[in-house]
């Protein structure tokens, strides 16, 4: 483990978690077996020995994260070759998984979905020369250390390069081999100034890294200095914990985000099968803490690029109450292209889902464009022709509606003319279209 890891770990254990209370109503009872038993299958076959108390304890979960190759083979059968590959991965883009994570893999399946996510491919490297470090174009908008301002009214806060999973489609992969840090007082104190002097900004996105890796009292303190800026509106949290490591949303962590809002929580569910009963808890308790949660997916090739895996995994948000907000295609980011895809995928599953299911399970396909140009959403195509005073449109059956577009009322010349001071009742009042008026 690195020395900011240690570091942030050591500042948490003053701050050990209150036990949780007995659950009132599991929430797992609302949730489908899926698949069945797979995940206590896998978690009892490879961790049974761990009493349930230590496995819930997210700082164990932390701290025994599988990191080299020669553990991973206690879990995941690998040939030798394949073991070779992996060493030669992960000195360039480095792995680490949760104990909890691992658990979620079917390891006798080698394309398994949670493990491509989690998992190093040899496709890394030989597809490697695709793509670029920084296809957003970060750099460029960082305007001090660790903050990065491209919108007008909002910024976002890079505390940390550690999260808890290293996720094998990464935008910030070029991050990894900085080999763990957490910004200094002094640069989150040229942060926060930043904000204070730039009255516009009136959301404040805190993200990493991932942010849930600091300690509660760690993040109180950011959140609090935040807080006194008068004309910061919401923050934001954008953290994959509630998925790799659900445990984290303890109770003091919702507790302290309870005292600060608007906060809401961005997430990033890309499976049905990441929606544990772990997680849905996890999210539960931020959302009866005041916090909403939304779920920012990324559309990877071989684990979720298909009308079924985002219709289930948007049904299942939905029953968490977690609501799915962007699909995004997967940056251009070096290491990734195994599992990227083509960008028609993502209309045809958009196109696939609006109207077969409720538009609240339908998230907003998102391209993030390159050099900073922000995110770009995408539909289907729904108009077949248009004219002045009509539209040709289909709708998701493929059946075709005429639909009369409403010509634009004429404007007024001054507000004195709709008052018609000058004794008239109608004459100034406008006069096309005359059918309008009646
Ligand atoms: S948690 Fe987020 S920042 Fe960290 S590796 Fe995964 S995608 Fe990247």
């Amino acid at each position: 483990m690195h020395e900011s890891e240690k570091r942030c770990l050591e500042s948490c254990s003053n701050n050990d978690p209150e036990e949780e209370p007995p659950s009132k109503r599991s929430i797992s009872d609302d949730l489908e077996e899926e698949p069945p038993s797979k995940i206590a299958t896998t978690r009892y076959r490879f961790f049974g020995d761990i009493p349930d108390g230590v496995w819930n304890d997210w700082k164990w979960q932390f701290r025994n994260k599988i990191t080299r190759v020669e553990q991973l083979t206690q879990f995941i059968p690998l040939s030798t070759e394949e073991q070779a590959q992996l060493r030669l991965v992960t000195m360039r883009y480095p792995m680490s998984v949760t104990p909890y994570y691992l658990s979620l893999i079917n390891p006798d399946d080698p394309d398994d979905p949670i493990r491509k996510q989690a998992i190093p491919s040899i496709m890394e490297m030989t597809m490697g020369s695709m793509g670029v470090e920084d296809p957003l174009g970060e750099r460029e908008d960082t305007v001090v250390p660790g903050l990065v301002h491209r919108y007008p009214d909002r910024v976002l806060l890079v505390l940390t390069d550690i999260c808890a999973m290293l996720c094998r489609h990464c935008t910030r992969k070029r991050e990894w081999r900085n080999g763990g840090w957490v910004r200094s007082p002094a640069e989150v104190a040229a942060m926060l100034d930043y904000i204070s002097q730039h009255k516009a900004v009136r959301d404040v996105i805190i993200s990493g890294g991932d942010p849930l890796t600091l300690s509660t009292h760690h993040l109180e303190d950011l959140i609090s200095r935040i807080r006194e800026i008068k004309h910061v509106e919401i923050i934001r949290i954008g953290t994959r914990f509630p998925v790799v490591l659900p445990q984290r949303i303890d109770n003091e962590l919702c507790s302290m985000l309870a005292k600060y809002g608007p906060i809401w929580l961005n997430t990033h569910f890309n499976h049905v099968r990441e929606i544990t009963p772990e997680a849905a808890e996890a999210c539960d308790r931020l959302l009866r803490s005041g916090v909403p949660v939304n779920n920012q997916s990324v559309l990877l090739r071989g684990i979720n690029d298909s009308v079924e895996a985002q219709t289930k995994l948007c049904h299942g948000l939905l029953k968490i109450k977690v609501r799915p907000y962007y699909l995004f295609q997967c940056d251009e980011v070096q290491g990734t292209e195994h599992l990227r895809t083509p960008v028609e995928v993502g209309i045809k599953i958009i196109e696939g889902m609006r109207g077969h299911t409720s538009g609240l399970a339908v998230p907003t396909f998102v391209i993030d464009l390159p050099h900073g140009g922000g995110k770009v959403p995408l539909q289907p195509n729904y108009i077949l022709a248009q004219t002045e005073g009509e539209l040709v449109l289909r709708n998701y059956e493929e059946r075709v509606f005429h639909y009369r577009n409403p010509t634009p009322l004429a404007r007024p010349e001054s507000p004195a003319e709709v008052l018609c001071p000058a004794g008239s009742a109608t004459a100034s009042l406008p006069r096309e279209p005359a059918a309008n008026l009646g």
